[in-house]
C-alpha cells in the first residue's frame, strides 16, 4: 500500500481500497488470513509533514483455543494514524504500519464467542470428540516439568 508523495498537498487525498491479506504474513499456526483488508484512509501534507488517518477492516480465521474450531474473527482498527516527517520519500509505504496495527488487534488466543456459529461458547466439551488436534501449547507441559525439577 503505497502513496506517491507528489500526489499529496494541503488538499486531502481519500483512499478507499481493498488490499490482500497476504501482507499480514501470518506465521502462527492458529491464524490464517481470510478476507481482504478494507482500508479507508485520508492523507494530506501540511508544510512538510504527511498525515494519514482512517480505518482498517478485515477478518482473520482463528483456531479456537478451546475447541479447535476455525472461525472468522472480525478486526477493526478504527483510529489508524500515521505521521511522516521530512525528509519525505518519493513513495510512502504504509504496508508495514497497516500490518502492525492489525496484528496488534488480534487476540493472543481466540475463543468462540456467542456469535460464532457452531462454536463452543457455553458448551461442555467434556464428552465431545475433538476432530482436530490442538496446536496450542505444544510442549507447554515439558516447560513446566523443567521448572518443577529445579
Ligand atoms: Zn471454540
Amino acid at each position: 500500500m503505497k502513496i506517491l508523495t507528489s500526489m499529496l498537498a494541503e488538499e486531502t487525498l481519500v483512499i478507499d481500497n481493498d488490499i490482500s491479506s497476504s501482507i499480514l504474513d501470518l506465521k502462527e499456526p492458529h491464524l490464517k488470513g481470510s478476507s481482504s483488508i478494507r482500508i479507508h484512509l485520508t492523507a494530506y501534507k501540511d508544510e512538510q509533514t504527511v498525515y494519514v488517518y482512517g480505518t482498517l477492516k478485515t477478518s482473520i480465521l482463528i483456531q479456537c483455543g478451546r475447541c479447535c474450531n476455525w472461525f472468522e474473527y472480525p478486526i477493526e482498527v478504527p483510529h489508524f494514524k500515521f505521521q511522516l516527517n521530512p525528509p519525505l520519500p518519493v513513495e510512502i509505504d504504509l504496508t508495514e504500519r497497516i500490518r502492525e496495527d492489525i496484528l496488534l488487534a488480534l487476540p493472543m488466543i481466540g475463543f468462540c464467542g456467542p456469535n460464532v456459529a457452531n462454536g463452543c461458547f457455553g458448551k461442555d466439551l467434556f464428552n465431545e470428540q475433538n476432530k482436530e488436534k490442538s496446536i496450542h501449547g505444544e510442549g507447554i507441559w515439558k516447560v513446566l516439568e523443567k521448572i518443577k525439577k529445579r
